[in-house]
């Protein structure tokens, strides 16, 4: 039987099991997919043991999707200027790092994008990397504007990605999302400000002139944020992250059986 596996820090609420275990089982794959817990302070020697349990790919979440860089033997390119990793794919014993959330992201837009002309993204830690590329490389918008608590690590994120910017982007602060006057057709809430502890509060109240944006909010726990709720009562055009885990989910199994989930495990988790 082939594994596969997850780390991340904490993991109890990760559906990634099941919807792996659902699409092996469904195409009749002999493989199984587990949870593996790492503490942040043992990162090193955990990573040690799980080059012992054979797993032939591997996803990696928060907080590790930069720090498993300098642990790859090789790194695609596009994830390479995302700067953050995501999928493992164990190549003999071989460590190949990639980034399937931008993919993921994207997918749930695809029928928005030809009204997407200005986009405000809120956040610049690792999954904002992701949508900052996903929006640059595969929508065609001109406008794009940053804007996160803490300053410099949007200014970080934008001199990764600088090979691939070809439109105006400004940073802001998370204070003075207020400020821009040009119309946002797209918000997307990248920030953890919606979830677990901070599950009542919202990264940014909405304003009048973003009723007709689309609020896209990477958080799936709750399924509606309080950001979202806001939104739907106004109007907008209102997407969570189930969508994008889905199909992250999928661009990794892609990557490591060469084959898409079938329809039904999409279905039994976004329907
Ligand atoms: P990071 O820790 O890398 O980044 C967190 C971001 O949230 C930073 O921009 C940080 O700002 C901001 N933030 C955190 N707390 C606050 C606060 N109290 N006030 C304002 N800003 C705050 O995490 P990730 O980028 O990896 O993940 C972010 C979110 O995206 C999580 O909710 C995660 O669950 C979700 N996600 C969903 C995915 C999906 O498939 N649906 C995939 C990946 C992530 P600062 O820089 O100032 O600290």
């Amino acid at each position: 039987m082939d594994k596969y596996g997850i780390i991340g820090f904490p993991l109890s609420h990760s559906i990634s099991p099941q919807i792996h275990n659902l699409a092996f089982k469904t195409l009749k794959i002999d493989a199984q997919y587990e949870k593996f817990k790492i503490d942040p302070s043992d990162f090193e020697n955990a990573i040690s043991y799980i080059k012992t349990r054979g797993w032939k790919g591997f996803n990696v979440t928060i907080p590790f999707k930069e720090r498993i860089i300098a642990l790859l033997d090789e790194i695609d390119p596009i994830s390479a200027e995302i700067g953050a990793i995501n999928t493992v794919k164990v190549s003999g014993n071989r460590w190949i790092g990639f980034n399937t959330d931008y993919l993921g992201f994207m997918r749930p837009l695809e029928n928005d994008l030809n009204n997407i002309n200005s986009a405000l993204v809120l956040g610049a830690g690792g999954a904002a990397r992701a949508v900052v590329y996903g929006l640059l490389e595969k929508s065609n918008i001109k406008n794009l504007i940053i804007a996160n608590r803490t300053k410099s690590r949007a200014e970080k994120l934008l001199q990764s990605l600088k090979n691939t910017i070809k439109v105006n982007i400004d940073i802001i602060d998370l204070n003075d999302v207020y400020k821009p006057d040009i119309p946002i057709n797209l918000i997307v809430n990248t920030t953890s400000v919606g979830m677990g502890a901070l599950k009542e509060e919202t990264p940014v109240k909405i304003l009048k002139k973003f009723n007709n944006s689309i609020i896209y909010d990477l958080i799936y726990n709750p399924k509606k944020s309080k950001l979202l709720q806001l939104a739907q009562a106004q109007g907008c055009k209102i997407i969570n992250g189930l969508p994008m885990l889905i199909y992250q989910a999928d661009e990794s199994f892609k990557i490591w059986t060469d084959k898409h989930f079938p329809e039904m495990v999409i279905n039994n988790f976004l329907s």
